[in-house]
């Protein structure tokens, strides 16, 4: 068993409980986190289900101050932190004229600011313990789609923050990864909480673009969805790999997505490059 300590974001549902129970299953001591305690129900009966233990803290990654706790609450309990996965996220859907730039912030504060505050809180402490900063993203992190133009923005700037943070991390014994689902069966669009019937007929000049790209999106969610312990499975490849790449794809799918726009799948020609300017 390894003694190694990994904290995740986000594990009330979805991607997240799957890497936490995947990751405690591998034996790592797994600091499970929710911004919400009291929705740790599904949490525990999968963690109890695969024979496993978590150590289920409250942290919402809007919330410096839950952070601070959460880290420090780790730090002087388990003594060491040897991983953070960064999954807590939150979908989006609207289009620039029928939404506020306080909605984009907001997408901002959850998918963008989150991550930054979570890392820069676990980063001394992964430094000292050479370990690993690993963050959901989406192959929206790539690629620009449709009506998700805010959480797109949020999700491009995770990746170009973590490409670019990932060989001066190096430098200090940190290794930097971002994994790209494409859907995921999970509680996510459901957890956008917008009525999509209210939506399209609000949408006045864009409603039958936005009607149109609903439907395509239902059918490939229905039809090419991965499981959430499928991309789980990728996360814990980040975690667990001896040399993770840079850039993780979930999936086939998410592979030829991303593909049609990267040269870098991986990420190492990029890194391979911009490691030579420190050193
Ligand atoms: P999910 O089931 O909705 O899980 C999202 C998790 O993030 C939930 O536990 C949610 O907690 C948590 N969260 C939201 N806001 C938070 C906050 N302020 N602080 C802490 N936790 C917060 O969806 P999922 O698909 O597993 O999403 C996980 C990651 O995968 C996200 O980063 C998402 O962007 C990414 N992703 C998902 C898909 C997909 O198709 N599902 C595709 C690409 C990328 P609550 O229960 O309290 O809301």
């Amino acid at each position: 068993m390894s003694s190694k300590v990994v904290l995740i974001t986000g594990t009330s549902s979805g991607i997240g409980l799957a890497a936490a129970v995947g990751a405690a299953k591998a034996g790592w001591r797994t600091v499970a986190t929710l911004r919400d305690t009291s929705r740790a129900d599904a949490l525990r009966k999968a963690a109890a289900d695969a024979g496993v233990e978590l150590d289920i803290r409250q942290l919402d990654v809007t919330d410096p101050a839950s952070i601070a706790a959460a880290i420090d609450g780790v730090i002087s309990d388990h003594g060491r932190l040897d991983a953070v996965i960064n999954n807590a996220g939150a979908g989006h859907l609207g289009t620039l004229e029928n939404e506020t730039v306080a909605d984009v912030r907001q997408v901002m504060e959850v998918n963008f600011f989150g991550v930054l505050h979570v890392s820069k809180a676990a980063l001394p402490h992964l430094r000292a313990s050479g370990g690993r900063l690993i963050t959901v993203t989406s192959v929206g992190g790539v690629v620009g789609q449709p009506f998700n133009e805010a959480y797109c923005a949020a999700k491009f700037a995770v990746e170009g923050y973590m490409e670019s943070l990932a060989p001066v991390a190096a430098k200090v014994g940190v290794t930097v990864s971002v994994v790209e689902p494409g859907a995921v069966a999970t509680e996510f669009v459901s957890n956008i909480g917008v009525d999509l019937e209210a939506e399209v007929a609000a949408a006045g000049p864009y409603a039958d673009a936005l009607q149109a790209y609903l439907d395509r999106t239902v059918s490939q969610f229905l039809s090419g969805a991965q499981t959430p312990a499928e991309a789980a499975e990728s996360v814990l490849e980040a975690l667990t790999a001896d040399r993770p790449a840079f850039r993780i794809q979930t999936s086939d799918w998410a592979r030829g997505f991303t593909g049609t726009k990267l040269s870098d799948l991986d990420g190492s020609a990029v890194l391979g490059l911009t490691s030579g300017w420190v050193g």
